[in-house]
């Protein structure tokens, strides 16, 4: 695109956009200061869909007018009621429905698959992870490699940044692995990196991985919703989401979990069991044995909880309506026109850290005007009711979300950065 600076511009591409009648499907938070919400924020918490509020209405009336009996009688029967999300997951994660489930939280679902996919052996006892990953899955890897009496400061390996470098390169992962790669048992990386916005290169991390006998798992967290993703081709192991960033189901919504289907098939003795891995048709009879489900399902525990269950439904639907196809094309296209106005108002002032060339919805941010303290220009934004978000020691990350940001959203940031610079 050739893009300009200029509010007529971006209120053009806006008018342009065949996307853009999904805008009035979301709620925007309230003004502030006198400035209409500009929301940046949706790798962190995704906008109400207005649909949502409809599918946890359905599921609060179907409780009170039947009771139990909602079980088998609601509109969406609760005891299937984790087949609602498998098209909606199986078109964003390239992935057929039997290789996607959605269930509890993010890290408690890396925890379930890693029980499965992580086994190690005395040879084979290591975990890799890259240096800057979330926190949490840090830790839940961790606690995984103490739990099987290995000791994470031997057993833990990261793929780090050269110094003086943010960006992850592929290369010195094979180094790695190369090195090490018979002492690994599994990888663990995201899909998008959470700081910096990079996106790795997935299917070659699945065929790095394969090469050297390692298992592998994703965090999609940042990934799904934002990049399309092929994950039976690719073929990892496994894969794990949560719902409430690009995916808009609400604070703690129900998460998902890939399986691929090479792991299908089996009776249950290769992951934790509860009475929802149970085969579907006959887990009421509640036998004393059990009986495996097929695919993913396998790896479910609980009843699902459909009130948090309900808004994933919602905003699914406006996936599969927009296609993830479309929406990668315009995403590509705001966050090249938030590249251009930084460049082009800020050039000196503002950089950003995300690689242009491996690059979803997210721009990360840092100030290098020395006259200007970073986190008051993220302060600034925050009085002019600009939500981005801030990240220590100095990064503010913008994810327009192509589901309902438009270019006047990223003109209109631009704009408040301006003022935000000078004070
Ligand atoms: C957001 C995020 C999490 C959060 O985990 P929860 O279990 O949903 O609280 C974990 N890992 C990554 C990479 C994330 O981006």
């Amino acid at each position: 695109m050739n893009y300009e600076a200029k509010q007529d511009f971006a209120r053009q591409c806006d008018a342009d956009d065949p996307l853009q009648k999904f805008r009035g499907e979301f709620v925007r938070p309230e003004t502030r200061n006198g400035f209409d919400c500009v929301y940046l924020c949706g790798n962190s918490l995704g906008l109400q869909p207005k649909r949502a509020v409809e599918s946890v209405q359905q599921e609060l009336g179907d409780w009170a007018r039947l009771g139990v009996e909602g079980h088998f009688h609601a509109r969406r029967p609760w005891l299937s009621y984790h087949r609602n999300a498998k098209s909606g997951l199986a078109h964003l994660t390239g992935a057929s429905e039997s290789e996607v489930v959605a269930m509890n939280s993010l890290t408690v679902n890396l925890h379930l698959l890693m029980t499965s996919f992580y086994r190690p052996t005395a040879g084979r006892s290591k975990i890799l992870i890259e240096s800057t990953a979330f926190p949490s899955d840090r830790f839940a890897v961790m606690s995984q490699i103490r739990l099987h009496g290995f000791d994470p400061s031997e057993a833990l390996v990261e793929w780090a940044p050269r110094a003086g470098e943010t960006t992850l390169r592929i290369d010195d992962l094979q180094d790695l692995l190369d090195k090490d790669g018979k002492q690994i048992a599994l990888l663990l990386l995201p899909g998008v990196q959470y700081y910096n916005g990079q996106v790795l290169d997935m299917p070659g991390l699945c065929r790095m991985a394969a090469a050297a006998g390692c298992a592998i798992g994703l965090d999609l967290a940042h990934a799904i919703g934002n990049i399309p993703l092929q994950l039976h081709d690719w073929s990892p192991d496994f894969a794990a989401w949560c719902s409430y960033k690009y995916l808009n189901s609400g604070p703690g919504a129900i998460a998902g979990a890939f399986v691929h289907e090479k792991h299908h098939g089996g009776a249950g003795t290769n992951q934790l069991l509860g009475w929802w891995g149970h085969d579907e048709t006959s887990r009421m009879k509640m036998s004393k044995h059990f009986k495996a489900e097929q695919g993913a399902d396998l790896w479910q525990l609980s009843c699902p909880s459909v009130l948090s269950f309900a808004p994933l439904i919602a905003s699914l639907e406006l996936f599969t309506e927009a296609r993830i196809e479309n929406l990668r094309q315009k995403s590509k296209n705001l966050t090249g026109y938030l590249e251009f106005l930084l460049e082009e108002n800020f050039a000196g002032r503002v950089v950003s850290i995300t690689p242009p060339e491996s690059c979803g919805a997210q721009i990360s941010m840092t100030v290098i005007d020395s006259s200007v303290e970073p986190r008051s220009v993220f302060r600034r934004l925050e009085e002019q009711n600009v939500i981005v978000d801030w990240r220590e020691p100095n990064v503010i990350r913008i994810a327009p979300a192509p589901l309902y940001n438009g270019y006047e959203d990223v003109f209109q940031f631009s704009e408040r950065l301006a003022a935000a610079l000078t004070g």
